[in-house]
């Protein structure tokens, strides 16, 4: 670039010819609007999805497009060429299946016990409730600060995630209702009537996981708490014909609504092993000792803490156009060949140059997480390799958009990116004391109900 930005003031000054200054002049202005632009973003100039503009394309003849809402459409590459502006994340490589769809929370109806950490504005956010409605019933309400652990939560949205109803169990005669009425909630409460019953809900395994849950009786919601729950015990897309599940349930109905239906435990039998998970008080579940059932992250993926150039900024304006262009990740300032270390177990889904993000790699943790690390100098791994947290999985670089050595991590869970320095990252740390003998306790009671 240099080279080409020297040459008309060299032609100009060996000529001394009007014409050849004009052109110079031209060439000049036209390399610094093209220059100009990213040199402005920040120092990363990795441009990521702007969900306003609809930007990012990839090569392919399908591209896809990252819409407002975060989420990806396909669409026809001549007709999206207008609106490329970078094609960092080429996502629509990294396969989908159906268990995604419920670990996205398609369902509309979604019932959640309070765990240790939790807040209700995190915990509706992660699950992509319209942050308008978010705001609205947080700040009006400000008694839904004092959720407490184990309670039961649950809300319905409509098909554009607005928030329709939302129902807090404080008791089991003190349930708390909150309902859209106009562009404000209202609230109301209920005594409990129903008595609460427990059910065990028995399945066999025929053509995949969620198929035959919904056909045995289960609603998203608790598909989706036993997919999370032992996500990294248990692969759902390794279960063969023939195995079994056994999902013990409290459920608690009001007329048609289901104010408090608890998933208190669930076994899977997948050939001879037992993968138990089981409710415990502090509203986390665990294996059948008091064991974790979570997979532990390490925050930083290099073996150095390192500075932060550009940090996490999903509201990042753009300098010219005033649009949000969100930064997405986190870059850290390290010098080419600093070995980037994968933060947790799991397996690599993208490993390959790709446009502006460069030398690319993608690692799905369990069914919830993933990371990506961009503008690496030189890629350790392949695609469809299981990894180990701590693994050495690159050498940091300089490639793609980029405007000097660093290195773009991000943090995605549920499919939308977070903070990687701030979000609440699953911790592995088993039951211990007083708490443990209790648990220990419930799985007495717990256990045979889910014998075959
Ligand atoms: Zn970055």
């Amino acid at each position: 670039m240099a080279q080409q930005i020297k040459s008309p003031n060299v032609e100009k000054n060996k000529f001394k010819n009007p014409y050849f200054s004009v052109l110079g002049v031209l060439v000049i202005v036209i390399l610094f609007t093209i220059l100009w632009r990213p040199l402005n973003l920040d120092r990363t100039v990795y441009v990521p999805l702007n969900p306003q503009a609809e930007t990012t394309v990839t090569d392919n003849p399908h591209s896809s497009v990252v819409v407002g809402d975060g989420k990806i459409e396909m669409v026809d590459s001549k007709a999206s060429k207008q609106l490329t502006e970078s094609s960092d994340i080429p996502e629509d490589e990294i396969a989908k299946d159906e268990l995604d769809d419920i670990i996205d929370d398609k369902d509309n109806t979604v019932q959640y016990t309070i765990a240790r950490g939790d807040t209700l504005h995190d915990i509706l956010l992660r699950y992509n409730v319209n942050k308008n409605d978010v705001y609205q019933l947080t700040t009006k309400f400000k008694q839904l600060a004092n959720l407490r652990i184990g309670q039961q939560i649950s809300w319905t949205t409509d098909d554009d995630h607005n928030l329709q109803s939302f129902s807090w169990t404080i008791s089991s005669n003190n349930i708390r209702i909150y309902e859209k009425s106009g562009d404000k909630f209202v609230e109301s409460s209920e005594t409990a009537d129903g008595v609460p019953q427990d059910i065990v809900i028995k399945g066999e395994i025929k053509s995949n996981f969620v198929a035959d849950a919904r056909k045995s009786g289960l609603t998203s919601s608790e598909i989706g708490i036993i997919t999370r729950a032992l996500q990294w015990r248990l692969d759902f897309r390794r279960l063969q014909i023939g195995d079994k599940f056994l999902v013990l349930l409290s459920r608690e109905m009001h007329g048609k609504r289901m104010s408090n239906s608890q998933l208190l435990g669930v076994r899977i039998k997948n050939g001879s092993k037992d993968y138990y998970a089981i409710l415990a008080d502090d509203g986390k579940y665990y294996d059948i000792n008091g064991g974790s059932l979570a997979q532990s992250f390490v925050r930083y993926p290099l073996s150095k803490r390192a500075r932060v150039s550009s940090a996490f900024n999903p509201r990042r304006l753009h300098p010219i156009t005033g649009q949000v262009t969100p930064h997405n990740g986190v870059d850290f300032a390290v010098s080419r060949g600093t070995p980037v270390l994968s933060v947790g177990n799991g397996e690599v889904v993208i490993a390959k140059y790709s446009g502006s993000a460069g030398n690319y790699i993608a690692i799905r943790h369990g069914r919830q997480y993933m990371t990506t690390y961009m503008h690496l100098d030189k890629i350790l791994v392949k695609s469809g390799q299981q990894v180990k947290q701590g693994d050495k999985i690159a050498l940091s670089g300089n490639t793609g958009r980029s405007t000097g050595p660093h290195l773009h991590f991000e943090l995605h869970i549920n499919n939308k990116p977070v903070n990687p320095l701030t979000a609440s990252l699953p911790i592995s740390e088993g039951l211990t004391g007083k708490s443990k003998n209790a648990f220990i306790a419930k799985v007495k009671n717990i256990k045979p109900q889910l014998s075959l």
